[in-house]
């Protein structure tokens, strides 16, 4: 099979969830990770890694310095994502706003640009949405907007970065056993029900598992996809198959 063009493998959002999962996928599989997160991302074994928050200038500086250090990028992985301002679109406020369509949206098309001279052709950007960029969640208007920006942004980065070489495709995960989704499900009133009512949104009848996600995103980095770009997959165990949750109508 060929190999990735020269260079690390950029994965932001790598200190937890399935970011985390992404740099050990690619980490195991012999591949270089420079892993990016707002607190320094655990240690991979002889791997780079930096604090950097993607939503500011200063950080992308960091990130490109030690990419060019590490030969370029071969693939970019834009996975970090700000979920901390839920409420309606009556109730989000104009800072939640902003940091969220910041760092899910902004985030990713400057770090892309400040990264694209360091990637040769044959190169890959991933970016990471959401099922709630293809559909809407009630109460979660800044999180939806964003992701449905990344979706359709996706597909402008693929057409413009074509002329390049650089492939540029999107996951939409379900909803994913990552910490901080196990943790909102523990607050919950009733735990059991909520996880039930979690797995019922899939056909699959479960949560999918970081690493599940992060063998889609390696694929579509890899030089087995090299006639894929501008795509969004769904990586959700069927639940955008379906108008009703999965069995039971809405
Ligand atoms: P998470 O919140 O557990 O982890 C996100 C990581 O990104 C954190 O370590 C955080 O510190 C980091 N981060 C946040 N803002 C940053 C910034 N400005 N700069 C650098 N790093 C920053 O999230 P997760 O559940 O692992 O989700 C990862 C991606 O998958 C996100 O894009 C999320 O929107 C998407 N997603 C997750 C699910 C799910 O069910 N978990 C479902 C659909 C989509």
């Amino acid at each position: 099979a060929p190999a990735l063009p020269p260079g690390v493998v950029v994965v932001t959002g790598a200190a937890r969830g399935i970011g985390r999962a992404i740099a050990e996928l690619y980490a195991e599989r012999g591949h270089r990770v420079l892993g990016v997160d707002l607190t320094l991302p655990p240690a991979l074994r002889g791997h780079p890694r930096v604090r950097a928050d993607v939503s500011t200038a200063a950080g992308r500086e960091r990130i490109t310095r030690l990419a060019r250090e590490e030969g370029g990028v071969a693939v970019l992985v834009n996975n970090a994502a700000f979920q901390g301002a839920p409420g309606s679109v009556l109730e989000v406020s104009e800072r939640g706003w902003s940091r969220t369509l910041g760092v899910n949206l902004t985030a990713p098309l400057l770090l892309t640009r400040a990264l694209i001279d360091l990637m040769a052709p044959g190169s890959a950007v991933v970016n990471v949405a959401s099922v709630q960029g293809l559909f809407a969640e009630q109460n979660n208007a800044a999180y939806n907007a964003s992701k449905g920006g990344l979706v359709n942004l996706t597909r402008a980065m693929s057409l413009d970065l074509a002329p390049r070489g650089v492939r540029v495709n999107a996951v939409a995960p379900g909803a994913i056993a990552t910490e901080s989704v196990l943790a909102a499900i523990a607050a919950s009133g009733d735990p059991e029900q909520t996880r039930r009512d979690y797995e019922d949104l899939h056909a699959l009848r479960r949560l999918g598992e970081p690493r599940e996600v992060a063998q889609v995103i390696y694929f579509l980095g890899s030089p087995e996809a090299s006639f894929l770009t501008g795509v969004i997959l769904p990586v959700d165990g069927g639940m955008t198959a379906s108008f009703m949750m999965a069995g039971r109508p809405v």
